[in-house]
């Protein structure tokens, strides 16, 4: 009388088959599930500056203690005042794509 396990049994290399095949799909799923996140957005805050005696107008990063109608500087075209009239938040994604949000504007 001879039993023979074929097909049916799970031999340790099938289960390691099956491990292994299990994991890299885990892998691949993870993967392309953080790939997607990674999609993340930068958020920077602009100040504008302006001339109150002439068209001048300068954008630069915020600073802290910056608020709109704050004087700041002379004019580098005409030596006149420049004050903050406006600070807003651009935002950039992966695809380019830029929004503004103002905080304050004059
Ligand atoms: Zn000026």
């Amino acid at each position: 009388m001879s039993h023979t396990l074929d097909g049916i049994s799970l031999d340790p290399f099938t289960l390691v088959t099956i491990a292994l095949t299990l994991f890299v799909l885990a892998y691949f799923i993870a993967l392309s599930l953080g790939g997607r996140k990674k999609q993340q957005k930068v958020k920077k805050t602009y100040t504008l500056l302006k001339c109150t005696a002439c068209e001048y107008s300068v954008e630069r990063e915020f600073k802290e203690g910056d608020y709109v109608g704050k004087k700041e500087g002379t004019c580098p075209k005409c030596d006149g005042e420049m004050i903050i009239t406006a600070i807003y938040v651009k935002e950039e994604d992966n695809s380019g794509s830029a929004s503004e949000k103002i905080i304050a504007s004059k």
